[in-house]
């Protein structure tokens, strides 16, 4: 059983999720103490325990300590299976960090994986559900994974109540990813979102996303969508935010996001989210800052040499390539420097068992 420090580095939910992801698709036990030590709050939270959950379910884990407020846990996966399952969250608490915690485990199982996942689908500090479909998806679609996802209805804080739907297709191994070089930004697509606001909400946003992108010289279309009651995806309680993505000749596909809030207002939000992606653009980054920490996990697990490139390396990325050699010490990951940091990894090519080819 490998013993993980949950205090080492960014010493938050990630290390959890990520150490019981790999244990789940390699079958190592894994022990992880001190679990959310940096947090002010710490201990496992709502979230946490669906996220485990849910990949215990897809395993048939024996697990301990499992439980609110818990700092200790074990984790010792049996087999993979595939199947129908259906996680509550209870909470507003994120579905798509639920779903980070499963997605590497279900590209090993023997057949196709469908979730239904219930909480929040854009939270603070979690990859907002629009990223998932347009930056996420297409990216590890890449690596030769593909999943289909389908959101019935938003869900915000303090109501949650969210509803996503995926039906993940397993591989029999992942190709690594090589995104050396940006090439030229094709176009930048984007979605303006809200439930319960006045129509004007999603269109500021979207506007000034629109000036801030179009002057510094991009293409762009956003979509709108504006959700009043009595639409089955209109989300329980009020709440808005954009999701923009840049897909350039590189192949590469850089994302973006920012979330309403009361008292601020529209244009800024839209601003804020453009000025972000356009940061990345400029130093040539091949996938965005919250993607780096996303594909640590596929690039440890796939077949070969993956390559990307990162406007800076966050505290959450840094956490995972440590634990990443922690549990797998076949591993090897080496950064250079350039414009923007290249992380360069060597997989460890896990193979799916119960594929012949
Ligand atoms: P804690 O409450 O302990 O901070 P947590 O489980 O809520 O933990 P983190 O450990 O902070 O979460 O991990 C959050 C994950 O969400 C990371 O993978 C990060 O890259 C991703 N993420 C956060 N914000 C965004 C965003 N705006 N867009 C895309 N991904 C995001």
């Amino acid at each position: 059983m490998v013993e993980i420090d949950g205090s080492m580095l960014e010493g938050g939910g990630q290390i959890l999720r990520m150490s019981v992801a790999l244990s789940a698709a390699t079958g190592i036990p894994v022990r992880v103490f001190n679990i959310r030590a940096k947090r002010k709050e710490p201990g496992l939270k709502a979230q946490h325990v669906t996220a485990i959950k849910a990949v215990a379910a897809l395993v048939d884990a024996e697990v301990k300590g499992l439980a609110l407020g818990s700092r200790e846990l074990t984790f010792k996966p049996k087999s993979i299976r595939g199947g129908s399952f259906r996680f509550d969250v209870g909470t507003a608490g994120s579905t798509t960090l639920v779903l980070q915690s499963l997605l590497p485990a279900a590209a090993f199982a023997p057949s196709r994986v469908n979730a239904e996942i219930i909480g929040g689908t854009n939270n603070p500090l979690a990859p907002p559900v629009d990223y998932v479909l347009h930056v996420l998806r297409p990216t590890i679609a890449k690596m030769g994974y593909n999943f289909d996802i389908n959101v019935l209805r938003r869900g915000f804080y303090p109501k949650g109540g969210g509803i996503v739907r995926v039906s993940i297709t397993p591989v029999a191994k992942l190709k690594p990813i090589r995104l050396e070089d940006i090439g030229e930004v094709k176009v930048i697509r984007g979605v303006s979102y809200s439930s319960r606001l006045p129509d004007h909400i999603a269109k500021r946003m979207a506007d000034s996303a629109l000036r801030a992108l179009k002057k510094a010289g991009f293409e762009v279309e956003i979509e709108l969508e504006i959700l009043q009651p009595g639409h089955p995806k209109c989300a329980l309680n009020p709440g808005c935010g954009i999701v923009l993505w840049a897909e350039t000749s590189g192949g590469a596909i850089l994302g973006s996001d920012s979330l309403g809030e009361v008292g601020k207002p529209a244009e800024k939000v839209g601003e804020e989210a453009a000025v972000r992606l356009l940061e990345e653009i400029e130093v040539r980054a091949t996938v965005d800052r919250h993607m780096a920490d996303q594909l640590i996990v596929y690039m440890t697990l796939a077949e070969g040499e993956s390559i990307i490139k990162v406007r800076e390396l966050s505290m959450h990325t840094l956490t995972c390539i440590e634990l990443s050699k922690k549990l797998m010490p076949e591993v090897s990951f080496e950064i250079r420097e350039d414009k923007a940091k290249v992380i360069v990894c060597k997989g460890i090519g896990l193979k799916n068992k119960f594929f012949t080819a």
